[in-house]
């Protein structure tokens, strides 16, 4: 189902997060890199928060959870055994008139299939694309290394060094590597996923876990995608927050109930609302050919609603086949039942650049108040969780040009920076201060005034302002219990 979609709002969005340094085009000076991107200073913060807090959640939290941190470069074997090689794809169209590359489900259905950017019906054949990115590794690098043609004989298992000459040179080639001609082709894997089922027998062996138990990563991914769009939503570099949660045959239908459950609280504890969220649950059809069952958790973006987190129950079909190919065994012992089977496994696979994204949207707002001489103005504001903002607190001396304003301040930063990433700001008027930090979503700002040395009052000595972004609301609050109130907000 869609949804209506703000355009407007979406174009806000991004010029937000460029002039405030969240995400900025990849190599932009260079005119860019279509699909891929880079995280500004704030940007960083706030990614940095989410995988945080996910971790706690998802690891730390938990008896029954482990991690690992696999490598991006990829095995080719690993992507064949996964099916990746054969079956990774988009269906691809082109359109001959405006000359647009196209995928068949972005193809518009009227009186026929056309083109959704030119309305052309002037569409090629459909085929198939494969979403791999692949890269080389080894000495011998075929785009910049002299072409010369290998024997066939050299390139199969098991031959040794050789040498070929070219007019200028003599390359000692090696090609001892069982993989034989593609011995230096490897892929930038296209889900964290694969890393986990393979390491799977080390990880059961080392952390000595029983089934149910579970194997997190979070971790770069890489899809060549045909048509990058909507900002970060489909980018061909991004972030995953995988789980792997193993079990037997029988539990594997409640667990995908269970996760899909943990995975809508998660998102409600981060702060996008459960109102936002949907649950699609993924017809037979549109399912891989191997899960039993299979949840999209999507959420209202202003242009459309679309998938955050994919919930899967993916059977034994992945660690089934990489036992298969690799003919190692990959299966659990119960000590129980004294039974050996392969373990299926419930995948939630979340996406760290789309739930950046949505929490940006969800947390934009514009509203009207007051400046500082009772005049009306729009106030551009983030209203992020304070748990997921990237900075938590500013801290304003009044005057910048009162040394002991400004002194004890930044004895304030100093209480607070091993706790929460602060922002000390003395420049400009002090509600100029608090917009430009509304702008960024922190959620406090704190004040040191005269009232600060008790001057008219000697109670209010050793106290401050504490301003609250949302409400706009101010509370005077003594210096020793600011840790005690901000990280009650943040944890
Ligand atoms: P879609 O149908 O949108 O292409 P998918 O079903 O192929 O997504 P999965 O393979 O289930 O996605 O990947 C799990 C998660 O990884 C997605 O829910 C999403 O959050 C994230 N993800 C996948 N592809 C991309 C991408 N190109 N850019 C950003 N995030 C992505």
């Amino acid at each position: 189902m869609s949804t209506p979609t703000d355009t407007q709002r979406m174009e806000k969005i991004v010029s937000l997060c460029k002039r405030r340094g969240f995400i900025f085009q990849s190599s932009e000076i260079y005119g860019g890199l279509n699909g891929v991107w880079d995280y500004g200073p704030l940007g960083v913060e706030l990614k940095r928060n989410l995988k945080n807090y996910w971790w706690r959640v998802m690891v730390h939290e938990r008896d029954d959870v482990v991690g690992l941190d696999g490598a991006i470069l990829t095995h080719a074997e690993v992507l064949k055994a996964s099916g990746h090689v054969e079956g990774f794809s988009d269906l691809m169209v082109d359109c001959r008139t405006c000359k647009s590359r196209l995928r068949v489900d972005q193809l518009m259905e009227k009186d026929g299939q056309r083109c959704p950017r030119c309305g052309s019906k002037d569409i090629t054949e459909t085929r198939a694309f494969n979403l791999m990115l692949e890269t080389h590794i080894g000495s011998i690098n075929p785009s910049s290394s002299p072409t010369y043609a290998v024997p066939q004989t050299a390139l199969t298992a098991g031959t040794a060094v050789f040498e070929i000459t070219t007019t200028s040179q003599t390359h000692a080639v090696d090609v001892r590597h069982p993989a034989g001609e593609q011995m230096a082709l490897v892929y930038l894997r296209p889900e964290t996923a694969q890393s986990i089922f393979v390491q799977f027998k080390n990880v059961l062996e080392v952390s000595r876990k029983k089934l149910p138990f579970g194997i997190a990563q979070i971790g770069k991914a890489f899809r060549n995608e045909i048509n990058p769009r909507n900002f970060t939503f489909r980018s061909r570099e991004f972030e995953q927050m995988e789980l792997e949660y193993f079990c037997g045959p029988e539990q594997g239908m409640e667990l995908l109930e269970y996760w899909k459950e943990e995975r809508l609280k998660f998102y409600e504890k981060i702060g996008i609302p459960r109102t936002k969220l949907h649950v699609l649950n993924v017809p037979d059809a549109e399912r891989a050919f191997y899960s039993k069952g299979t949840y999209d958790i999507e959420y209202d973006f202003p242009f459309g609603r679309h998938e955050l987190e994919g919930v899967a129950y993916r059977t034994n079909y992945d660690l089934k086949q990489h036992q298969d190919t690799s003919k190692k065994p990959l299966e659990y012992f119960d000590e129980e039942t004294k039974q050996r089977f392969i373990p299926h496994v419930v995948e939630p696979s979340a996406g760290v650049d789309r739930t950046i994204l949505a929490l940006i949207c969800d947390a934009y707002a514009e509203d009207q108040v007051p400046d500082e001489k009772g005049k009306m103005e729009t106030r551009i504001v983030l209203h992020l969780h304070p748990r997921m903002a990237p900075i938590k607190c500013g801290v304003f001396p009044l005057l910048k040009k009162n040394p002991q304003l400004v002194a004890k301040a930044k004895e304030i930063v100093d209480l607070l920076r091993p706790h929460m990433f602060v922002f000390y700001d003395e420049s400009g008027a002090i509600g100029r201060r608090y917009r430009r930090q509304d702008e960024i979503g922190t959620p406090f700002g704190i004040t040191v005034d005269f009232e600060t040395f008790g001057e008219k009052n000697v109670a209010l000595r050793d106290t401050v302002t504490l301003r609250h972004r949302d409400s706009m609301k101010q509370e005077r609050v003594a210096i020793e219990e600011l840790v005690n109130i901000l990280t009650s907000h943040i944890r």
